[in-house]
């Protein structure tokens, strides 16, 4: 045991996606978003080997960002997803 420890923090980078949609189920309007979060560090690195700077890790966290899209089964809203039997629930996982 060395008594003490090292711990590296890395340079976090992150980007909100946001969609807004319907409840497949009953038509109310719903809003989901997803943080997609990176850091910069030196296992993140582009094909040549080059650590990835702040400007190249935010292109791909904001890329990520921009491809999400909630499937169906995430529009649901709460009250309809406990009101669903499992198999309807189940139905509505395909992307939308
Ligand atoms: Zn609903």
């Amino acid at each position: 045991m060395s008594g003490y420890t090292i711990t590296e923090t890395y340079q976090q980078v992150s980007a909100t996606a946001r969609r807004y949609g319907r409840c497949p189920e009953c038509g109310a309007r719903v809003t989901r978003s997803r943080t997609i979060t990176n850091t910069i560090n030196p296992m993140n690195r582009r094909p040549d080997g080059q650590v990835k700077d702040y400007s190249e890790v935010r292109a791909d966290v904001q890329a990520k960002a921009d491809r999400w899209q909630p499937t169906g089964h995430d529009l649901l809203h709460e009250a309809c997803a406990v009101a669903l039997s499992p198999e309807d629930y189940e139905s509505y996982r395909e992307p939308l």
